[in-house]
């Protein structure tokens, strides 16, 4: 049962979808014809290609013609650093994903500086953002890695969608005072925080106003608009998986380093309400350390984290799934099953033709040792046809578990009745005593197991 709602209260979009939501809409969902050389100038959309493409065009030509001061050039890369801020730690961390809770004066801020990259409203930002979380890699992924790197990070925009984004929730936002001031007010704070403002602070400022035009409006938003685009190209393409490897997002300092910080894209799709993109120290995340500041300055606060354990928990799946590679590229002894049971008497016939040593309860073939024997020859001589366990573990000579790795590659069948009891961790060579198993693979399933004594608990 819902609860009542109040009035004017939005209802979720997603409240009502049905449960094969993305494999339905996938199939049945019509997605216009994919853009090619035929059809590429019908399909643009006008308004971004217009904003995207005479941006950097205007600005190229005007740094051609206008010189630029040190006073301009330093404060464009200030205000790079301020629009850019206002998507990654505003959009991105604050309202896309509700990584913490931002005062009213810092969302003003956030959201005006924000205008400034000139990037869409939150609204529509955070709509399409949270539908690319939600379908990753897929068709209902608005800029889905998987249609190439030059889709991802502009090409989703210079033509019109080829589908409707999957549906994702925003009646948070709609019911955010600020998120609505902003939409209201889009075209107004595009153009005075887009290209006006930066202007006006180097005209008045120092007497620059071509050059703030130039530099700090155009020439900034082209490095804002394509330092933001990377995290949807090159952070789903450069660099590798640390904490999950199931779709393209990855970790990379390069990425970092070109978007102000959220270059640690593979965290942050496992973690996405995790108010960092990066979780150590030394790792390049600005958007971060702006967003601890202002908790320190008392204008945030709830920064989300998540719970360290599950964190190392990604990590450690990760190393497992690396190391289980090594390990299946190198060669294991035979186990028990593979290899014929031979009775002592069988042994002691064969071993009339051939040299076979006994050791721990498998039967091993020495033939090609014989020479290579540190100890020397005389030694493996003496014991073919006899039981060289105790000879092998510290007898005479107590072996390395190298060379007990080596002595299990030689087995060549197992002694029936197997090993004496007390021996069991003999038989096992060292370098199988700690190996990585596949759920399936483990004798029994801990979540089995546990549901039948339940089961039988609730029965007896
Ligand atoms: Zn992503
Ligand atoms: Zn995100």
């Amino acid at each position: 049962m819902s609860a009542p709602k109040s009035k004017g209260e939005e209802e979720p979009s997603d409240a009502n979808i049905p449960d094969n939501y993305v494999s339905y809409t996938l199939k049945h969902q019509k997605a216009l014809d994919p853009i090619s050389w035929d059809n590429w100038w019908q399909e643009l959309n006008l308004l971004h290609a217009a904003i995207l493409g005479l941006t950097p065009i205007m600005g190229i030509i005007g740094a051609f013609v206008v010189r630029l001061r040190w006073e301009t050039a330093v404060w464009s890369v200030v205000y790079y650093f301020m629009t850019g801020l206002g998507i990654t730690a505003g959009y991105h961390r604050l309202w896309a994903h509700r990584s913490y809770n931002a005062s009213k004066p810092l969302q003003f801020l956030l959201c005006i500086l924000g205008a400034g990259a000139v990037q869409g409203s939150i609204r529509w930002w955070a709509r399409g953002h949270r539908a690319h979380h939600r379908y990753t890699d897929t068709d209902l992924d608005p800029y889905n890695a998987h249609k190439g790197l030059l889709w991802s990070h502009i090409g989703w925009m210079l033509f019109k969608p080829r589908r409707k984004p999957g549906v994702a929730d925003i009646s948070d936002l709609a019911k955010n005072e600020v998120v609505r001031w902003q939409h209201r007010h889009y075209l107004f704070l595009v153009f005075g925080m887009g290209y006006i403002f930066p202007m006006v602070v180097a005209g008045l400022g120092w007497g620059d106003w071509k050059g703030g035009y130039v530099y700090a409006s155009l020439l900034r938003l082209c490095f804002v608009h394509h330092s933001t685009f990377c995290v949807n190209s090159l952070a789903h393409y450069l660099g590798d998986a640390p904490f999950d490897d199931k779709h393209t997002p990855r970790d990379h300092l390069i990425t970092a380093l070109c978007t102000i910080g959220e270059g640690y894209h593979n965290f942050h799709h496992q973690f996405p309400m995790d108010y960092r993109n990066a979780i150590k120290w030394y790792q390049y995340d600005p958007t971060k350390w702006t967003i601890w500041f202002t908790s320190k300055l008392g204008l945030s606060s709830h920064l989300k984290v998540f719970p360290e354990n599950e964190v190392r928990k990604g990590q450690l799946t990760m190393q497992l799934k690396r190391l289980r590679e090594i390990q299946e590229k190198l060669n294991w002894p035979s186990d028990n099953s593979h290899l014929p049971v031979i009775s002592w008497e069988s042994f002691l016939q064969q071993a009339q033709s051939r040299p076979l040593i006994c050791i721990a309860g498998f039967i091993h073939d020495v033939d090609d040792f014989l020479d290579q024997h540190p100890g020397g020859r005389h030694l493996l001589t003496k014991y073919i046809g006899r039981d060289a366990t105790t000879a092998f573990f510290g007898g005479v000579y107590d072996h390395s578990n190298a060379a007990h790795n080596l002595l299990s590659m030689k087995r060549v069948g197992v002694l029936l009745g197997g090993a004496p009891h007390g021996l069991e961790d003999k038989a096992i060579p060292p370098s199988q005593r700690l190996r990585i198993a596949h759920y399936n693979e483990m004798g029994g399933s801990g979540y089995s197991s546990a549901a039948l004594s339940d089961s039988e608990g609730l029965l007896g």
